[in-house]
């Protein structure tokens, strides 16, 4: 079965956010447990997390159907020492937070070279951030999403997800995160089916589809290979509604939390019902 949701607003408080999930008719949702712009966040209070915990219950989301996103701000291969541990500071508090609310994942963009190391160097320096959170915390997933490959940001190539994952020393917690339009916009053509059977029997071979732990559903405003991340409502961009149906029919996303970032929040419910359509 698919768990289709969106990322949702925690306006109010995150106990708001699968209030919100619930009213969409989603199976799924993606949060932020700060706000995504701003280096530090007061810490969940005891109140906040019980009424999160409570409204997740009661409105079936499991915790492996949470997708929580962290902030835009954090880069874990940044070049600058200061900068890094500024970073890796945010990325613990993060998925600290994560562990309060009682969640397994999250989502996070590797992180930027800033044209002053090689790639391979910054994805080795992102693969030891991950460490260090990982062995200050307990139950949490890293999942790393692809990104569109903006500017000087790394993962969009599946090859540096796998570089990423080889160097991480505990594999039972890190993950993968695809989202469709950073995919196409990194030039993987996901436009038709035959395409799409390329695209993810590579994904196999590089990264695997034992570490996928969630997707993100998104059209593309940008054509293929711009690397520029401009998401669309599904099918009203250059992506097309191809990949979705193909995604819907495919056993292989099964159970894995698949998460709207399209731009209309008024059109997410019909969305997802679009989508469920789609898998029948
Ligand atoms: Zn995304
Ligand atoms: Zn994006």
């Amino acid at each position: 079965m698919k768990r289709i949701g969106a990322h949702v607003s925690t306006a109010g408080g995150v106990e708001n956010a699968p209030l919100n999930a619930a009213k969409i008719g989603a199976s799924a949702f993606a949060l932020f447990t700060k706000n995504q712009r701003q280096w530090t966040a007061k810490p969940l209070t005891t109140e906040s997390i019980d009424a999160f915990k409570q409204n997740c219950a009661d409105h079936d989301f499991a915790p492996e159907t949470i997708l929580p996103h962290d902030s835009y701000l954090i880069n874990l291969g940044h070049p600058e020492i200061e900068k890094l541990e500024k970073s890796r500071a945010a990325f613990l508090d993060e998925m600290q937070r994560c562990e309060q609310l009682g969640l397994q994942l999250l989502n996070f963009h590797p992180g930027s070279h800033l044209k002053q190391v090689s790639e391979s160097e910054c994805l080795s320096t992102i693969a030891e951030s991950i460490n260090l959170a990982l062995d200050q915390t307990q139950g949490v997933t890293a999942v790393i999403e692809n990104t569109a490959g903006q500017g000087s940001n790394l993962g969009f190539r599946f090859e540096h997800l796998a570089e990423i994952i080889d160097q991480v020393e505990d594999k039972g917690r890190i993950g993968v995160c695809i989202d469709t339009c950073h995919s196409f916009a990194a030039g993987y053509d996901l436009r038709t089916a035959a395409t799409c059977k390329t695209v993810f029997s590579e994904f196999e071979d590089i990264v695997g589809f034992e570490y996928l732990r969630g997707m993100h559903l998104n059209d593309s405003k940008k054509g293929l290979g711009s690397r520029v991340d401009r998401h669309h409502s599904l099918g009203k961009g250059e992506l097309g509604l191809e990949v979705f149906r193909y995604i819907m029919k495919d056993v292989r996303f099964d159970s894995i939390p698949m998460v709207l970032e399209t731009i209309d929040m008024t059109l997410w419910a019909e969305e997802i019902q679009m989508l469920r359509d789609m898998e029948n």
